[in-house]
């Protein structure tokens, strides 16, 4: 795995939010990252791009070798046009295309490998490097920034995680059902979970943070009441 490093070498604060799919962790970051000024580092966009390669250029998810010289090639960057937060992978905008359910199905796998791994995980402190960013993903608290100045935890039910995805596939007019999602998250919150690279873990030092009942806005205010009781002087 990549080398320890120390969090002196960040020009920033890093507020880094993990947790399982549906928690709510890409809105919040965005809401978040927007509303402090933040830079917004969705590390799962990372891997959607890398997977959504792989599957144009005929690469197996279960190609360690191919997929982790793959990762260490293609230039991923983020671009913030409006307030969409897009995604471009070798100079084409991919933010739709990594939405998609193949690319969702997949991307489980293709994060497993511990070349893909290292390989993203150093383009992400190279953004962490920038100025003050929220991270967002599975091991920002664990792996990429250990030592950020604010770890979240964010989770919520199956059931809710399972009808926010509903509503998701919804807006890009993929119907599907509670249920079909029900076993999709638990198929990937069971991989993500369970695999030896990097696997999704609450850090002790993590706060969390349960969405179940709660709007996007009282999540928001919630982690910027904990930023500012902790460093943001206003
Ligand atoms: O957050 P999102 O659903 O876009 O992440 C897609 C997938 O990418 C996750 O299910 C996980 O397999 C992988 N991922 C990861 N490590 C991260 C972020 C995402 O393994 N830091």
């Amino acid at each position: 795995m990549s080398k320890p490093y120390k969090l002196s070498a960040f020009a920033g604060k890093i507020i880094a939010v993990d947790g399982p799919a549906g928690a709510g962790k890409s809105t919040t970051a965005r809401l978040l990252a927007a509303r402090l000024g933040y830079i917004y580092l969705d590390t799962g966009a990372m891997y959607r791009a890398v997977t959504l390669f792989a599957l144009k250029n005929n690469i197996l998810p279960e190609d360690g070798v191919a997929l982790t010289e793959t990762a260490r090639k293609l230039t991923i960057e983020f671009r913030v046009e409006g307030n969409i937060n897009k995604v471009y992978l070798n100079g084409a905008d991919v933010t739709y295309l990594i939405r998609t359910p193949e690319v969702t199905k997949a991307v489980s796998a293709v994060s497993a490998h511990a070349g893909v791994r290292e390989a993203l995980v150093r383009l992400q402190r190279e953004i962490g490097k920038k100025g003050n960013v929220v991270a967002e993903g599975r091991d920002t608290t664990s792996v990429v920034f250990p030592e950020a100045d604010l770890k979240i935890y964010l989770d919520a039910s199956i059931a809710e995680r399972a009808r926010r995805r509903v509503l998701d596939f919804a807006r890009m007019n993929l119907p599907t059902t509670v249920e079909e999602q029900t076993k999709e998250l638990t198929r990937r919150d069971a991989l993500d979970s369970g695999r030896s690279a990097s696997p999704l873990m609450r850090t002790g030092d993590a706060i969390v943070v349960d969405t179940t009942n709660l709007s996007i806005e009282e999540q928001v205010d919630r982690i910027i009441k904990l930023a500012k009781s902790r460093f943001i002087k206003l």
